[in-house]
């Protein structure tokens, strides 16, 4: 299992810092969740770690490397991308799909072998997908899709799973199946995710994310504090015990006083444009 390291990472999207100064250690084998609200830069920050965006200020290490010293063959051996939304053409079958999975490990001209082969049909398994290996990915539900996705990340045998909003557009027992399973493969895990209780009762530990800078980092139940959510995200909350599960719950409820001062500035400005 690998480790990343974001040191003191600064990201730049067309002269503006969209990301600034972020430094978050990523445990073997811990699940990390992400969370912020909507423009807080936690795909920006992902993106970097996916060796999409390189820093302006700062590196990303994944297994003490260097991400932007890899070639992009390396740094796929080396870590699992999964996004919210992924399109795929109708005639990929969902094994073609996960064999997609085995590229970086094989050469341009190679055919799959034997371990491939092995290597997907575990991993489909893996997912509780074995059954659809031959059907069409894109006529599988979003649920199905998701799972397959994550079974060719994991066909990539790489230390390092990267999640972008894995649950959305999923029904609820879907967004458990799919948590489920993350949990259940104990690989160092970092995912953005939008509900905060999944964060709470799925994640080892939490970073949270505002205005492109990372504001906290610890276990859930520590970090996700009333005062913390309502200052971030506007919202009130209240942490206590999941009276199915036993685990930690976080319930969130309107702040009750629409619109937010910040809001008011902004639609100020919109109605002030010309
Ligand atoms: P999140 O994933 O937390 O919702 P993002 O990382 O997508 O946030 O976005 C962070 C900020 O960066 C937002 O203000 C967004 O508008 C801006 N941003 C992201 N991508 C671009 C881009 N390609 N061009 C300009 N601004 C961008
Ligand atoms: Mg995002």
């Amino acid at each position: 299992m690998t480790r990343l390291d974001f040191a003191g990472v600064g990201i730049d999207i067309a002269a503006a810092r969209i990301v600034s100064d972020v430094s978050l250690h990523v445990a073997p084998g811990e699940m990390m969740g992400l969370v912020g609200p909507n423009g807080s830069g936690k795909s920006t920050l992902l993106r970097s770690a996916y060796r999409v965006l390189r820093p302006a200020a700062g590196a990303v290490f994944i297994g003490g490397e260097n991400v932007w010293d890899l070639s992009a063959r390396e740094a796929a051996r080396r870590r699992a991308i999964v996004t919210q939304h992924t399109v795929l053409g109708a005639e990929f079958s969902v094994e073609e799909v996960v064999a997609m999975g085995r590229t970086p490990h094989k050469g341009m001209l190679d055919r799959d072998g034997a371990e491939d082969r092995r290597t997907v049909e575990q991993a489909l398994a893996d997912v509780h997908m074995g059954w659809a290996a031959r059907r069409s990915f894109a006529t599988l539900s979003g649920g199905e899709q998701q799972r397959v996705l994550l079974a060719r990340a994991l066909a990539q045998e790489a230390g390092l799973l990267i999640l972008d909003e894995p649950t959305n557009h999923l029904d609820v027992r879907a967004q458990f199946e799919v948590l489920d399973l993350l949990r259940h493969l104990g690989m160092t895990t970092l995912t953005a995710l939008h509900d905060l209780d999944h964060a709470v009762s799925y994640c080892d530990r939490v970073a949270v994310m505002a205005e492109g800078g990372l504001v906290a980092v610890g276990a859930p139940e520590d970090v996700l504090t009333p005062e913390l959510v309502h200052r971030v995200f506007g919202v009130r909350a209240v942490l206590d015990t999941h009276p199915i599960t036993g685990r930690p719950r976080i319930a969130v409820a309107s702040a009750g006083r629409p619109p937010t001062r910040a809001r008011t500035r902004d639609h100020a400005a919109d109605a002030s444009a010309p």
